[in-house]
Parts: structure tokens; sequence; C-alpha cells
């Protein structure tokens, strides 16, 4: 298995993992470009948005309580932040399993 996430949920590759459980793994990003920086991926590996099935729907909803549970727990929930799925090159994706950026900790920057 090639990818890198499918890794860290294995955990052959370290992370600095804030949530598990059987479906969603949750961990620091390596490059954090926020105070906190905090990916959130699902166990199954979906490369994109674009192939998420109506199959997936309660994994999906599943996935933005996690965020929101996260959230309240690094307590950034009330001054805000940020979750971003970045799809694709023109999107910025970069790694090929989906995932949510979590990220706040500072008055963030850009689109708006
Ligand atoms: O959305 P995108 O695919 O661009 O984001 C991938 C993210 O995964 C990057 O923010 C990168 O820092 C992070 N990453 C990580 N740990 C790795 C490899 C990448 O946190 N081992």
């Amino acid at each position: 298995m090639d990818c890198i996430f499918c890794k860290i949920i294995e955990g052959s590759i370290p992370s600095k993992k804030v949530f598990e459980n059987e479906r969603i793994v949750a961990f620091h990003d390596i490059q954090p470009a926020a105070p906190v920086h905090i990916l959130i991926i699902p166990k199954k590996h979906i490369p994109t948005m674009n192939d998420v099935t109506a199959e997936d729907d309660a994994l999906m909803a599943e996935l933005f309580a996690v965020a929101r549970q996260l959230a309240q727990e690094l307590g950034i929930a009330e001054s805000g932040y940020r979750l971003v799925n970045n799809v694709n090159s023109d999107g910025g994706q970069v790694v090929y399993h989906l995932h949510l950026h979590l990220l706040g900790g500072a008055k963030l920057k850009g689109l708006n």
C-alpha cells in the first residue's frame, strides 16, 4: 500500500494522534499552517471528495462531528476555525486520501 495516510492509520508512520475510533483518525499536521492544524481522516481509503458515494454518508457526517468535537476540545470553537478539504490539482491536494484540515488558533487570512 502506497498511501502515506494509510500508513499513519496502521501505525507504520508515526503521528501525533488526537482522536481515534474504528472509523476515523485525527492527528497534528507535520507542517502546521496555523497554531492549531489537525487532519481528520477516515480509515477507509477514499482518494478524494469526488470518490465519496452515498454509502459514505454516515462516515462523512461523523468526520464533521469529530471536527466539531476537536474544535471544542482544543479551545477554538468560540474564537473560530476553518475546515478545509482540498480536491485534486487545482484544489492543492497533495495526499490522495480524503482529509479535513481543522485550522484555528489565530485570525486566518484569505477566502473572505
Ligand atoms: O490537502 P493536502 O493534501 O494538500 O494536505 C496534505 C497535508 O498532509 C499537508 O498539510 C501535510 O503537511 C500533511 N502531512 C502530514 N504528515 C505526513 C504527510 C503530510 O501531516 N506524513
